[in-house]
């Protein structure tokens, strides 16, 4: 964390009571899964436009308190006020939409192959769903989880990140205060290996949704797997940029800067790489490195700050060793290279940014998720060519290209094997009524945000109603 703050002690929220957590007999006493299978049973009868109703009062009271929130979540985390108050934007946005879907909640009604029968679909809730959240977006990727699992129904468990617990708990109050019943909402902190698998492996949980690492979300993925629990992954990124020698290069230098290094370039939709067409590759990159020399690095609150800190000494650890895997193997070093551990850096785990400049498509700092204020600069020489740079490495979330050419973009579009991407604007960012994921390794084929959220955590069930009063025979040729 960049600043000191005094230590807070955080509970878990089960079944209506924050509990203290850690003992190990809290947890066994107050099991979160039993109060929320117990909760399930009321819950998923109330009807939807009521529970949006609890829904609506939460989008208020996170309204109001949103830059409170939006502290707490800068002190916790480090990331700067301004992107702060945009993570919690997206939970107010998250916990509006899902209000409304409150009222939707479509099935499908159909004419019956035989006379007087009646064909419909209905989405059912499931039952209970464990949720799992990384550290990065503290508040909007919980609410992106909580959100549409308890419109559709279901209760939940929520496990945040070990770094991050505080802005889950604010989220959690707020439903508490919105109305939510005992039970609804539980919160259980602790670490991913002994919390995290507890509900990964606990039968009573039949809906498991995880964002975070790739290597951690094929264990969960495995966890589920014996007793097919629904499971949805969004995990890592490697994203790209295309600049192309048409693009309106102000823009794509803006683009590249904050793409690269906004939350300290610690986002799953983070562009740390950057593929240049050769005829601008040189204008492009003088004009990326003097903004990037320029970006004042330091404590989130202060509002003259560009990048925070990283999150933690680990993370900042990796990008360091980044930075050296990048040197062994040829990258140009053009920008940054440095831990930052001076003056008003002497507390917190500030990095410089830092910029490779003519690196190779195979170079591991053009291959792997760093997760840190680290951008790749691939040098290229066609849209063809940046497509097979784009799409040759293992993940596919998020990807962008910068161009005038109103035929190379819809190419570009139709061709980038990603779950998000972008015209003439860097990756990041999301809106909470369209889908949000990634292809490959980025997420196993499930979907955040929108009616795609309300998918996973739904199951429909289908249902003939025959009020012919008489045997019809072509209901039994056909099963
Ligand atoms: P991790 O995968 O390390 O952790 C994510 C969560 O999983 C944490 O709550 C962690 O707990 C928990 N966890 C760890 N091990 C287990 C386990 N064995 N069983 C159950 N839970 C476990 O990711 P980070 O928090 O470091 O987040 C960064 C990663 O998240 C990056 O790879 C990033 O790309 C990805 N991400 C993806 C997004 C997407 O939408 N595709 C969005 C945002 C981030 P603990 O508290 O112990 O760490």
């Amino acid at each position: 964390m960049a600043t000191s703050v005094a230590p807070r002690m955080f509970k878990n929220f089960i079944n209506g009571e924050w509990v203290e957590s850690h003992s190990g007999r809290a947890y066994e006493n107050r099991n979160p899964v039993d109060a929320a299978k117990e909760a399930y049973k009321k819950w998923r009868l109330v009807p939807a436009p009521k529970r949006a109703e609890i829904m609506f009062r939460a989008a208020e009271l996170l309204l109001q308190r949103k830059e409170d929130f939006s502290k707490d979540m800068t002190r916790e985390m480090g990331k700067v006020l301004p992107e702060t108050r945009g993570d919690v934007q997206e939970a107010i946005d998250m916990t509006y939409y899902m209000a409304g879907e409150g009222r939707r909640l479509f099935g499908q009604t159909t004419p019956s192959e035989l006379p007087n029968k009646f064909a419909m679909s209905v989405r059912q809730s499931i039952g209970v769903c464990g949720l799992i959240t990384p550290w990065n977006f503290p508040m909007a990727i919980p609410s992106w989880k909580i959100m549409p699992a308890l419109i559709s129904g279901n209760t939940v468990v929520i496990k945040p990140a070990q770094d991050t617990p505080l802005s889950v708990y604010n989220l959690v109050q707020v439903l508490t205060e919105a109305g939510v019943p005992r039970g609804v909402v539980n919160l259980v902190s602790g670490s991913g290996s002994t919390v995290g698998s507890a509900i990964t492996g606990n039968r009573d949980v039949p809906v498991v949704s995880f964002t975070g690492s790739t290597g951690v979300g094929r264990v969960i993925s495995q966890a589920c797997a014996p007793e097919f629990k629904h499971c949805s992954l969004e995990m890592g990124g490697k994203n790209i940029i295309i600049v192309m020698d048409d693009a309106n290069l102000d823009l794509a230098v803006d683009g590249a800067v904050w793409g690269g290094f906004g939350t300290t370039g610690q986002r799953c939709t983070a562009a740390s790489r950057v593929a240049v067409h050769k005829s601008v590759y040189k204008d492009f990159v003088d004009r990326f490195v003097e903004r990037v020399k320029a970006l004042k690095v330091g404590n989130g609150l202060d509002a003259s700050t560009d990048m925070g800190p990283c999150i933690n000494e680990s993370q900042l650890k990796t990008v360091m060793s980044y930075v050296e895997i990048g040197k062994n193997e040829g990258a140009k070093l053009i920008a940054g290279g440095n831990r930052l551990d001076d003056g008003a850096h002497a507390k917190g785990w500030f990095h410089e940014p830092t910029v490779f400049g003519d690196c190779s498509p195979n170079m591991r700092v053009a291959q792997e998720e760093i997760f840190g204020p680290v951008v790749s600069v691939i040098p290229i020489n066609s849209l063809e060519q940046a497509i097979d740079v784009a799409n040759g490495v293992a993940y596919g979330l998020s990807a962008s290209i910068y161009t005038r050419n109103v035929n190379r973009a819809f190419q570009a579009t139709r061709d980038l094997y990603t779950g998000i991407v972008y015209v003439n604007a860097p990756t990041i960012g999301a809106e909470t009524h369209l889908p949000f994921g990634g292809t490959k390794q980025t997420g196993n084929g499930h979907r955040e945000a929108a009616i795609a959220a309300i998918d996973f955590f739904t199951e429909w069930k289908t249902i003939y109603i025959d009020y012919s009063d008489k045997l019809q025979r072509a209901q039994i040729d056909n099963n």
